[in-house]
């Protein structure tokens, strides 16, 4: 049986031209859609522009309406496929994730680094490995890159010209591509805890720090001043951060006594926080700090929009915040 599959142009440099301002999205739908049914194998196409945007200009208010989109189409189709820029795909696929709470569907997101009218470009392998997972009928949000796909609340991109752009984190490859064809790993995808749920909501008071020796604390403070309620910070190594020459935790501990929501994950790529081994990381969890784990920055701190976007509750921030919702994070209670 053919399956039906709906793929949702955004934009990226898989659409783009050559312009005289640079490169930047400008084909429309319609213009890759014979590229795209040439990788489409006998599934059905429809094809449909949503937006024409470099990535780097998504905003939240772009997943909020994507996610209401794909939530409204759902039911009229086997799979869905975004194509998107890359640069901030992994935060699109990591808020969709929680946005569309056990999707019925697949919905795979990809892009390219090349524009698909290039002879050269990964764009046709990256949207016939998308179009091939959508039709899968394995429900759940993906993204689908160089013969690989990795759960979308896992993706990063970790590299910015080469086609292997980007790496599932702590968490193995939902599928890859090989000359034995596409082998789905089962236990990779995670069940679905329930019904299909639209959460298409997020707070837009949420910042995100990378730590550095020498960064004042005075610029954390500034940051309740503008009325931030959310504040995630990639400290070093497992998690630790400075109280000697700069206390940086009684200025947490203020700023969460405060109502700030305050999450601590490492700016290392792999491996996730484990705060309890220091005393730079003990002493944050003992001032209510929460803790990113194994999760991405770019799950670590959508998860925190949207729930912030849900409650201002501190003791529900907390919960919701250390359970897993979509594969973004292994739950460990010990660490
Ligand atoms: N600047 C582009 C974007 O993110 C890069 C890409 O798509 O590869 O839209």
């Amino acid at each position: 049986m053919s399956r039906n599959i709906l793929i949702i142009n955004t934009g990226g440099t898989l659409s783009s031209v050559m312009k005289e301002s640079g490169l930047a999205p400008g084909l429309t739908s319609q213009d890759m859609q014979k590229d795209l049914h040439f990788v489409s194998g006998n599934t059905n196409l429809e094809i449909e522009d949503f937006c024409s945007l470099d990535s780097a200009n998504i905003f939240p208010e772009d997943w909020s309406r994507l996610a209401r989109h794909i939530a409204e189409v759902r039911n009229n189709h086997d799979g869905i496929v975004v194509i998107h820029g890359t640069d901030t795909l992994a935060y699109t696929s990591s808020m969709l994730s929680f946005m569309l709470q056990n999707i019925n569907i697949p919905v795979v997101i990809t892009g390219s680094q090349l524009s698909i009218k290039n002879p050269v470009a990964d764009a046709m392998e990256n949207c016939r490995c998308a179009i091939h997972m959508a039709a899968s009928g394995i429900p759940g949000v993906f993204v689908a890159f160089n013969r690989k796909v990795i759960l979308g609340c896992r993706a990063s991109k970790v590299r910015s010209l080469s086609f292997d752009a980007f790496e599932s984190i702590n968490y193995p490859n939902v599928a890859t591509i090989s000359s034995l064809g596409m082998n789905i790993d089962e236990k990779a995808v995670p069940l679905r805890k329930g019904v299909f749920s639209l959460s298409d909501v997020y707070s837009s008071k949420v910042c995100m720090i990378k730590m550095f020796p020498g960064m004042h604390r005075s610029f954390l403070e500034s940051l309740a001043d503008q009325g931030y309620k959310g504040i995630y910070i990639e400290a070093y190594g497992i998690g630790g951060m400075p109280f000697v020459k700069h206390d940086f935790i009684s200025t947490l501990e203020k700023l969460i006594e405060d109502g700030i929501t305050v999450v601590v994950g490492t700016q290392c790529t792999y491996e996730g926080s484990k705060m309890n081994v220091y005393e730079t990381g003990r002493r944050a969890l003992e001032i209510g700090v929460l803790q990113a784990h194994d999760m991405t920055s770019e799950a670590a701190l959508t998860k925190l929009m949207w729930i912030l976007g849900m409650t201002e509750n501190p003791s529900e921030i907390k919960d919701y915040y250390g359970i897993n919702i979509a594969g973004e994070l292994t739950e460990n209670p010990q660490a």
